[in-house]
């Protein structure tokens, strides 16, 4: 295994500050403001919905986040956007996967509800 790779970001508050840059980290680390905002981020994955109207439509979008200097948590998470982005450990994952699938069986209950409304008001 490498060394982990240290790069120099420069802050207004603390001047040029030395942090590990994870292999995953697709963030743009020019300047920041204040040492405590520096963010790692990585590239992010999208559930596609095929839709008839829009075509492929991306949402929830998930990634890797790590604040490094961050006073209230400086621990690897990975974050989801929902209605504002949220951030996950890994169990709380594991809390999301299992909403998601109990939504995906709610959504084939729509379906077989919607196809049964189709057929019986006569229009598909
Ligand atoms: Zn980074």
């Amino acid at each position: 295994m490498s060394a982990p790779r240290t790069i120099t970001v420069p802050t207004a508050d603390q001047g040029d500050v030395e942090v590990i840059e994870p292999d995953w980290c697709t963030a743009d680390h020019t300047f920041e403001g204040y040492r405590e905002d520096i963010e790692h981020s990585g590239a992010v994955t999208h559930l596609v919905i095929p839709t008839e109207c829009h075509g492929q439509v991306r949402a929830l979008p998930v990634g890797f986040v790590w604040r490094p200097f961050s006073p209230t948590d400086d621990r690897i998470t990975v974050a989801i956007e929902l209605d504002a982005w949220h951030e996950f450990d890994s169990a709380g994952l594991d809390r999301v996967a299992a909403a998601l699938v109990e939504h995906a069986a709610t959504l084939r209950v729509y379906a077989r509800q919607l196809s049964t409304l189709r057929t019986k008001d006569g229009h598909r």
